[in-house]
């Protein structure tokens, strides 16, 4: 607004000069339309420099007042660059300065097993999360709940035990329904609920959040939302298609990682999962990603995928708990 008032009397000057007055301005102005009547240098100069004002304007706003989208424009300028080369010296170079001892950097999963970690727990919307995350989980869930306010919070915290006594549970009830042994139950169990210690539930630092109470059956448009407003708050959408060779674990659409909000963002700026990020963190602090395989994590994946197939045509009401 403030170049348009400082033009004001630029152009009443310009009018003036026309041999106008305020009253017949509106002829003064059609007058200096006609071709045969020269538009002076100045008119032109002031007309230019009002087009360049507007459009540092536009560019400014498109640039600074949605940090989301400038972020998120990074990613995809890269991806149109056709050297990968730069875009692995680029990551290198933005690569938070984090160490793997990082509280919220703790893995768990499949080939990371664990024991119960005790966290301290405060209660957000229902469920049990570790205190240090409460009020970045409670932020992203009122924001998550713009989107579309049937988001809520399904779990946070599970402990060691809790998992140990469902998982159990399971493998009875699969051993018992199909006749089969129990090697053959948790093979099968594996596919669908996390294995004891494996579980990132009991860091206290993972949600499950959806529209509904089943995984994967969010609006996928939902999904990809709260996916990219998760950073924002520290979170990053933990179990992608794309990362499960890392992962070890099926894609799910609900659970959500808190990693920091640093972390967040470059996970998710370049599209990879903690397992990956943590692997970069460890080559440039000279430090090592040790693994704990579980005893019972189904290592081949052609087994997960082939469990997972016949979940889905025999039990599907199992979805309800994965994880
Ligand atoms: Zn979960």
């Amino acid at each position: 607004m403030e170049e348009f008032d400082m033009l004001e009397p630029v152009l009443e000057d310009t009018v003036s000069e026309d041999g106008g007055t305020e009253e017949d301005e509106q002829a003064t102005l059609s007058e200096s339309d006609t071709p045969d009547k020269p538009i002076s240098l100045f008119t032109i100069f002031v007309g230019l420099l009002l087009a360049l004002a507007a459009f540092i304007g536009i560019i400014f706003v498109q640039e600074f007042s949605n940090p989301q989208l400038s972020r998120a424009k990074e990613p995809l300028a890269q991806a149109t660059t056709d050297t990968k080369l730069l875009t692995s010296l680029q990551s290198a170079q933005d690569l938070p300065d984090l160490s793997l001892d990082s509280w919220d950097l703790v893995l768990v999963g499949p080939n990371y097993v664990a024991e119960e970690m005790n966290p301290e727990l405060s209660e957000v919307s229902g469920v049990l999360v570790d205190s240090r995350i409460a009020e970045a989980t409670a932020n992203f869930l009122a924001a998550a709940q713009t989107v579309d306010p049937n988001v809520h919070l399904i779990l946070g915290y599970r402990s060691l035990a809790d998992q140990s006594g469902l998982y159990e549970t399971f493998i009875a009830q699969e051993m018992e329904a199909q006749g089969i042994t129990r090697e053959g139950a948790i093979s099968f169990v594996d596919a669908y609920f996390q294995a004891p210690g494996t579980s990132e539930h009991m860091t206290g630092l993972a949600i499950d959040m959806s529209t509904v109470d089943y995984v994967n059956l969010m609006d996928p448009a939902i999904t990809a939302q709260l996916a990219a407003m998760a950073p924002d708050y520290g979170f990053v959408l933990r179990y992608k298609e794309s990362y499960q060779a890392q992962t070890g674990v099926a894609a799910e659409d609900w659970h959500f990682r808190y990693v920091g909000v640093e972390a967040a963002r470059y996970m998710t700026d370049y599209d990879m999962p903690l397992e990956t990020f943590l692997t970069r963190i460890a080559a440039a602090t000279g430090t090592v990603l040790e693994s704990r395989p579980s005893s019972s994590a189904v290592t081949d994946q052609a087994d997960v995928i082939e469990a997972e197939e016949q979940m889905d045509e025999t039990t599907p009401e199992m979805t309800e708990i994965t994880e």
